[in-house]
């Protein structure tokens, strides 16, 4: 048996902060897995449970609505979205500077909100790009202009290159950025998972230390990539994407492996 698969998972209980993937994770489409209601309620029991999502086309209000309808009681406060690290790396990285972002009216919202001055191309010394579900070709023409005459720093919210959806999949942000890529040459930095800087802003935001923290995700090149990019413990759940031939393929490993959540809670109520 591999270790990942044969570890002591008692220290699973000394957790305080459990960063939930959601698709996968804690449902499918629009079915909630067995136990992920208990799973939540354990995790703001034993400190916080914060859902983190790198997708930057919604709002979190659109996510609290499909978490409560679907009877998991949670707030806004309780997510931290790729829109989230990106607002916190531009104002680590860049601070101040005129962003022009091809994005969602939504996450044009919230990048106003958390402060970036966001501008018409021309007056850009950023681009930022995010998973834009109201692409135009004009938006790509902007962006290679920026990249080309400009050579502004690019930067992109995540860089997963398809979203699934009901019929399969659609393009994401990285099919967008690779288009950009292809066009220009320049290529982006990216800000959510698997990127560090998801974990450790939101270690920051919510006041947890790494020790503290486990992130529980189904998609290794993400979310078990990304809590060993920050240093935290990481369990992947056989539910969604990731395969035990697909672990075992992969060279980051989970810390812990379950079936799903259900498997989970059993053993932190036991
Ligand atoms: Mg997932």
């Amino acid at each position: 048996m591999k270790d990942y698969l044969k570890k002591d998972c008692t220290r699973l209980k000394d957790k305080k902060l459990f960063l939930f993937d959601q698709d996968g994770t804690l449902y499918n489409g629009d079915t909630l897995f067995d136990g992920a209601k208990e799973i939540v309620a354990y995790a703001n029991q034993k400190g916080k449970g914060v859902f983190v999502t790198n997708n930057s086309s919604k709002s979190v209000g659109d996510y609290v609505a499909k978490l409560k309808n679907m009877g998991i009681n949670c707030q806004e406060s309780d997510f931290y979205t790729s829109t989230d690290a990106t607002i916190a790396y531009l104002k680590a990285n860049h601070p101040q500077k005129k962003v022009y972002c091809v994005g969602t009216d939504s996450l044009l919202a919230q990048l106003k909100e958390g402060g970036i001055c966001l501008v018409q191309p021309k007056e850009a010394e950023i681009l930022l790009v995010g998973y834009d579900t109201q692409l135009t070709y004009q938006k790509l023409v902007d962006a290679s202009w920026l990249l080309t005459t400009k050579d502004v720093p690019f930067v992109a919210t995540n860089c997963d290159l398809v979203c699934p959806i009901k019929f399969g999949f659609v393009p994401d942000c990285g099919s967008f950025c690779q288009m950009l890529t292809t066009a220009t040459g320049k290529k982006p930095t990216y800000v959510g998972k698997p990127e560090k800087d998801m974990v450790q802003f939101a270690l920051q935001k919510f006041g947890f230390e790494p020790s503290d923290a486990v992130l529980l995700g189904d998609r290794l090149y993400t979310d078990i990539q990304c809590g060993a990019n920050a240093g935290i413990e990481t369990i992947c759940f056989l539910s969604g994407e990731a395969t035990l031939a697909d672990i075992e393929n992969y060279p980051t490993k989970p810390t812990f492996v379950f079936e799903n959540v259900a498997q989970l809670i059993n053993l932190l109520k036991n």
